[in-house]
């Protein structure tokens, strides 16, 4: 891995909770866990948009550093380049997803991860309604980390979580 890693992509390192709080399956029906304050704001803006008439799903929530070091290490297996992993998914250590307060959402009729979610009725309620929960879009169109536009990626920033 680049030794500049963090400083080229604005990118911080990433802790771990201390605890963490079951927020239900995901899509693939295995158990999903976020931080707990971030579990209670998804539980509000989940209720919220189901309100609406819009359902969101879970495609990804806490992931630890261990896990996402695995994913690297299959796609380098797969023969990726660490060059092309990197503009895909954030280095292990780095990721949002590590600080259990990121969440890949989905919705029914979309493929998961991928950018037609963008163009869903979930992605327009979030859009709308997501930063009311302190839930935020971590990369944009061309964002300045590097990373591949994620639609689906929601990370809340509520109090003391910066
Ligand atoms: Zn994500």
């Amino acid at each position: 891995m680049p030794r500049d890693y963090g400083t080229t992509r604005s990118l911080r390192r990433v802790r771990e909770p201390a605890r963490l709080s079951y927020i239900g399956d995901d899509i693939h029906a295995r158990p999903q866990w976020l931080a707990p304050r971030a579990a209670a704001a998804w539980a509000r803006m989940r209720g919220a948009a189901e309100h609406d008439g819009v359902e969101l799903l879970v495609a990804s929530a806490f992931r630890s550093i261990e896990y996402q070091l695995g994913i690297l290490r299959r796609k380098l297996e797969r023969g990726q380049s660490i060059g092309q992993i990197l503009a895909v998914s954030a280095a292990p250590g780095y990721s949002e997803h590590h600080s259990g307060r990121a969440l890949d959402l989905s919705t029914p009729g979309f493929a998961p991860l991928e950018e037609e979610f963008e163009r869903s009725a979930a992605f327009a309620w979030l859009c709308t309604n997501a930063q009311r929960y302190n839930f935020h879009l971590s990369f944009l169109r061309g964002n300045a980390h590097g990373i591949a536009y994620e639609p689906w990626h929601w990370c809340w920033h509520g109090k003391r979580a910066r």
